[in-house]
């Protein structure tokens, strides 16, 4: 399918728009391989639904302002669609479906019984009161409160929430429906029904693949080296549990800089002075790094954590790193892939990698249905069993069919969702 949008050809695409782009060409690749008709390949690059709301916000000074927000639920064929919330000024249309459209496939690969949904406002959260972002998620919330519920879609953190914004949804919906719906959101806090695991669920998850990928490479992660890019939910975990297994993490960075310590960055004192200051700018035990040149250094292993899009083109070319964990969902655009496979660079994709939060999340639904809770070590242990069969088995199709992890990948988890589809068949 081609983009909805007709741009000048001058013109960049936005951040969004190529997302979804990337989106679409994965998609297209994987239906190809498969032999899909044009029928089926549109019945899955389409979303099934897509609301967009106005968010009207009084804000503390009494002044009104009026935002947007999204929700689009890609798939449901294989169980109610699930995929969380992003805050970010960035937000579009083109980005929510980008990333409702790799839920769909991450919770197929990992066989987890959902569908793909995203939400989203447009929003720079660090610019208002926790009053304001608690009136902005509420109204937001009871504008897409038709289409969500625990069997219907499921939302969940992403960038620029937490779980006081997922315990704030929760709220919303159970005193609009009556009665109190802990599993109509997954990541919240676990005084309300939240998973004991879930908030660390993503990053070790992203630890447990990089060093199966650095294994897998034959390199001993006691003599590696990484370095992570973005220092929030994703970042700040996987490069404190990869310092824990002995990787040297020699540079880090977030949206205001970067740092770089050859013989591996403190990363519990970092997590610290982040903690203080918001930022790894000034770290003391680190030198300052131009954020850009952090994707291009001699390590190991590479783990984009942060946003879409980030290794392209014009920069994959000078990457140098053996492995790429992508935390971050999409910081690879299509281009970019096929220049770090001709490179020989192993790329472990989104959708497995930080596949981690969505276990916890249905891990966290199974806990609220049953009302029955698990233990940290249970959650963890089965969340690294989870990862590392998924990891084991993309790897041996990819060793049959030939291809890139990602491809393989994009293809086993669209099969899935196309054979729930045919299976049940079409109505009417
Ligand atoms: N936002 C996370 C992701 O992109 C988690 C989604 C969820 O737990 O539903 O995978």
């Amino acid at each position: 399918m081609t983009s909805t949008h007709v741009l000048p050809a001058t013109e960049p695409l936005s951040r969004g728009t190529q997302a979804w782009e990337n989106a679409q060409s994965q998609l297209t690749d994987a239906a190809q391989s498969l032999g899909y008709d044009d029928g089926l390949h549109q019945l899955l690059a389409r979303p099934r639904r897509e609301m967009t709301v106005s968010v009207p916000l009084r804000r503390d000074n009494g002044d009104v302002e009026v935002l947007t927000g999204y929700r689009v639920q890609h798939n449901f064929s294989r169980g109610p669609a699930k995929g969380g919330l992003r805050f970010s000024p960035d937000v579009s249309l083109d980005e929510v479906r980008a990333l409702s459209m790799w839920m769909t496939w991450k919770c197929a690969l990992l066989d987890v019984p959902y569908g793909g949904a995203k939400g989203g406002v447009t929003i720079d959260p660090r610019c208002y009161s926790t009053r304001e972002l608690e009136r902005v998620t509420r109204r937001y919330t009871s504008e897409i409160l038709p289409i969500i519920g625990p069997e219907r879609d499921i939302p969940a953190p992403d960038i620029g929430t937490d779980e006081r914004t997922m315990a704030w949804m929760m709220d919303t919906y159970s005193v609009n429906v009556g009665y109190t719906v802990p599993s109509v959101v997954t990541g919240k806090p676990v005084s309300i029904g939240g998973s004991l695991g879930r908030s660390s669920a993503t990053s070790k998850g992203v630890a447990h693949i990089s060093l199966a990928g650095l294994e897998h490479l034959g390199l001993q992660p006691g003599k590696c080296s990484a370095a992570v890019q973005g220092f929030g939910k994703v970042g700040a975990g996987t490069a404190a549990y990869l310092a824990d297994a002995g990787v040297r993490v020699q540079a880090v960075s977030d949206q205001y800089g970067a740092i770089y310590a050859e013989d591996g960055i403190d990363v519990p004192a970092l997590t610290e002075h982040v903690a203080h200051t918001g930022t790894v700018n000034g770290f003391p035990d680190g030198d300052p790094l131009d954020p850009s040149a952090l994707l291009e250094l001699d390590v190991d292993a590479l783990v984009p954590a942060a946003v879409e899009g980030v290794l392209t083109e014009d920069n994959a070319p000078r990457v140098r790193a053996k492995l790429i964990v992508e935390g971050a969902n999409g910081p690879t655009t299509a281009a970019a892939d096929q220049i770090l496979n001709d490179l020989g660079v192993l790329v472990v994709p989104d959708i497995l990698a930080n596949a981690g939060g969505v276990i916890v999340s249905y891990f966290e639904w199974v806990q609220g249905n049953q009302a029955y809770w698990w233990t940290a070590a249970e959650v963890d242990e089965r969340l690294k069993q989870r990862m590392l069969a998924a990891w084991e088995s993309l790897v041996a199709s990819s060793q049959e069919t030939g291809l890139s992890l990602r491809r393989t990948a994009t293809i086993t988890a669209v099969k899935r969702v196309a054979d729930a589809h045919l299976i049940r068949g079409m109505y009417p």
